[in-house]
């Protein structure tokens, strides 16, 4: 219906590495699998599926609504309230999460602003969805970044940096071609996770010359969203330091 939404895009980063590399029915039951039973996690704030959740346990809740698109989805706030906002940014805030702890990357971006939406006929159409759309591509890092318009959306003393159980933060977001936009990020690590180590890979801490060299995209990125950890992460301050 048309009408004020809060818009994320997000997107699997390295889908189509990974549906080159792998198996397609690895794709579909443990990739996608693993992210729907996350997304609904996170949207539904109950006990981690064991099953894979279907399309009719999907329909979001109500506050927030879920579309899905190949390697991309779409979570909106089905009121123009400040409660289903809130929960908005909350499950995009648990799903960065535990995509992070899971050693998955997705990257985001959330608009605001008047959209027509028809979930059961799959109408999404709007301003809103283009820029979030078009942040989302610009950023290079995984993490979720607003657009000024949803920046406007949110109270303003979270705006200035109360946590107030919003999970944003002010931060230079890192873009592609080394620009950065000041905007506020979706802060992932209030989840908790005293445990976690943010590696490159099992025997690597951080990606040598030769990685960049293969894949200085993905380096980067690794990079940008470490630096993120370590300039907001509240439980990690000690490990960062090493
Ligand atoms: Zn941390």
């Amino acid at each position: 219906m048309q009408k004020q939404y809060m818009i994320a895009v997000c997107d699997i980063l390295g889908f189509s590495h990974l549906v080159q590399m792998s198996p397609l029915q690895n794709v579909v039951n443990d990739s996608f699998g693993w992210l729907r039973k996350s997304l609904h996690h996170s949207l539904h704030k109950r006990d981690f599926p064991n099953e894979i959740p279907k399309k009719s346990d999907f329909l979001g809740n109500k506050h927030v609504g879920i579309a899905w698109f190949s390697d991309t989805f779409l979570l909106y706030s089905r009121r123009d309230d400040k409660e289903a906002i809130h929960q908005l940014i909350q499950t995009v805030g648990w799903l960065l999460f535990e995509t992070m702890m899971a050693g998955r990357m997705i990257r985001g971006g959330i608009s605001f602003g008047e959209a027509y939406i028809d979930e059961e006929e799959s109408v999404f159409v709007g301003k809103p969805i283009v820029e979030a759309y078009q942040l989302e591509k610009s950023q290079q890092w995984a993490g979720v970044a607003l657009t000024e318009k949803a920046v406007e959306r949110i109270p303003e003393r979270v705006r200035l940096g109360v946590f107030d159980d919003w999970w944003v933060v002010p931060y230079d977001v890192p873009l592609k071609e080394d620009k950065t936009l000041q905007t506020l990020a979706v802060n992932w690590t209030w989840g908790g996770h005293s445990w976690w180590r943010v590696s490159w890979s099992e025997s690597k801490k951080l990606p040598d010359e030769s990685d960049w060299v293969a894949r200085p995209d993905v380096c980067a990125k690794f990079v940008n969203t470490k630096a993120f950890h370590k300039a907001v992460c509240r439980n990690c301050i000690d490990d960062e330091q090493e």
